[in-house]
């Protein structure tokens, strides 16, 4: 693999440390020669990684601003307080807390300020596209609480809101959970509040791959709708690896002590530095007019692939998401992916409704997810979309050689680069 011209602090890294320096190097290179399709992933500018690699990555620093369990905290409290304040004016929001460590960490701090052990939660099935912190018995989730799923309508791929208050009418849920790893539609937060104020359950939103949108002004808030916003720093709104949750002021000192000390200790203030470079980039108009591209990013591969004869989950998208069922070309989904990995397109597969009477079941993968935060962050617009759609389906349906197909992903992605040198 070329490794080019190496960072200065990677210069050091690769002086004391050439094994693992090359690894970051191989990595980088890989990010920067192939697609980046998965939904989750994009590319945090060099200020953002300029913060995690900072020293604030050697303070201890449990529990919050001004209220610190340990001595030198007068600096990290800037940081957390610029972070918290920013996210308040970007979201509209009461209160935020920026200390989750992921995503997975502000669900278990939110259940942790609703439920008990043992209550009824409604959310998204795992094969309709809940997460697995929606009830998967491999989580804490699933273990700790009653989850019972809502679907999606096999047909239309569409969340169907009369099954949703059925359920919630018939199990009387604690908690109603809307939010998804894999639904290409806006949710319709106030259907979902009005289910839960009849029936008398709390209503979290899991908004941890639509947030970045919802900060460029693409895609409906859940702040006014929902007890309890959880969500990541990491994927559309493309800061650094991390969660966050959003609430009421009337919940505020509930959620940080469910975050602190409850399911967390020490917060990680370079991480917590860089959430706040990350909202203050995600304030400017350059991210809002970046939110709208990668949603019409996405049309334009939705659009595409289903001309290319794909099924297109809901038969198109309304965010950076996009699920396609491959088997229209007669290609299973793993193997599709597998194709595509050779020909330098990153993707995943993922579960789909089925149509007919036929029941989704967990592990069914036979779907492929896309998503365009990463290569709309690369600068790529609709002709880029249009183009990697063609490439795409060439590959799937195994009519355009990998190796062709590969040496035109590797010549688009280096005249996109995601970290242009100097
Ligand atoms: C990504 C995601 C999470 C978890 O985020 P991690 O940072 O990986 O823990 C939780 N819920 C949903 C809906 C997600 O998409």
């Amino acid at each position: 693999m070329p490794v080019t011209t190496a960072p200065a602090p990677l210069a050091e890294l690769l002086r004391q440390d050439p094994e693992l320096a090359e690894v970051i190097l191989g990595e980088t290179a890989r990010q920067a020669d192939s697609l980046q399709l998965i939904a989750a992933e994009n590319f945090t500018s060099p200020a953002v990684l300029a913060a995690l690699g900072s020293p604030l990555a050697n303070k201890y620093a449990e529990g919050y601003p001004g209220a610190r369990h340990h001595g030198g905290c007068e600096l990290v409290d800037v940081a957390e307080r610029i972070a918290v304040e920013r996210a308040k004016a970007l979201f509209g929001a009461q209160h935020v807390n920026v200390q989750a460590h992921s995503g997975s960490s502000a669900v278990l701090a939110a259940y942790a300020v609703l439920l008990r052990p043992g209550d009824t939660v409604l959310a998204m099935g795992l094969p309709a596209g809940g997460h697995l912190t929606h009830g998967s018995p491999a989580n804490f989730s699933g273990r700790w609480f009653d989850f019972v799923p809502y679907g999606v309508d096999p047909e239309s791929g569409l969340i169907d809101h009369d099954e949703v208050h059925a359920l919630a009418r018939a199990h009387r849920p604690k908690a109603i959970v809307c939010g998804s790893i894999s639904y290409p539609r806006h949710i319709d937060y106030a259907a979902f509040r009005a289910i839960a104020d009849d029936v008398g359950a709390h209503l979290i939103a899991d908004a941890a791959h639509p947030i970045g949108l919802v900060a460029g002004g693409a895609a409906p808030n859940p702040v006014p709708y929902a007890d309890i916003v959880c969500a990541t720093t990491h994927k559309v709104l493309r800061g650094p690896r991390g969660g966050m949750l959003l609430c009421s002021a009337e919940l505020a000192d509930r959620v940080d002590r469910a975050v602190f000390p409850f399911t967390q200790g020490g917060a990680q203030m370079h991480t917590i530095a860089a959430k706040a470079v990350a909202f203050g980039e995600a304030a400017t108009p350059a991210f809002t007019a970046y939110a709208h591209q990668v949603v019409a990013n996405a049309r334009v591969l939705a659009g595409a692939l289903a001309a290319e004869g794909f099924a297109v989950t809901t038969g198109g998208t309304d965010t950076h998401l996009v699920t396609v069922d491959p088997a229209p070309l007669g290609v299973p989904g793993r193997t599709a992916r597998g194709r595509l990995a050779s020909a330098g397109m990153v993707v995943d597969t993922c579960a789909l409704p089925r149509g007919g009477a036929a029941q989704v079941t967990a592990g069914d993968d036979r779907g492929l997810r896309l998503g365009t935060a990463a290569l709309t962050t690369q600068g790529m617009g609709e002709p880029e979309a249009a183009r990697i759609a063609v490439l795409f389906s060439g590959v799937v349906r195994g009519d355009l050689d990998p190796r062709a197909a590969r040496e035109e992903v590797r010549d688009l992605a280096g005249r996109f680069p995601p970290y242009p040198a100097g």
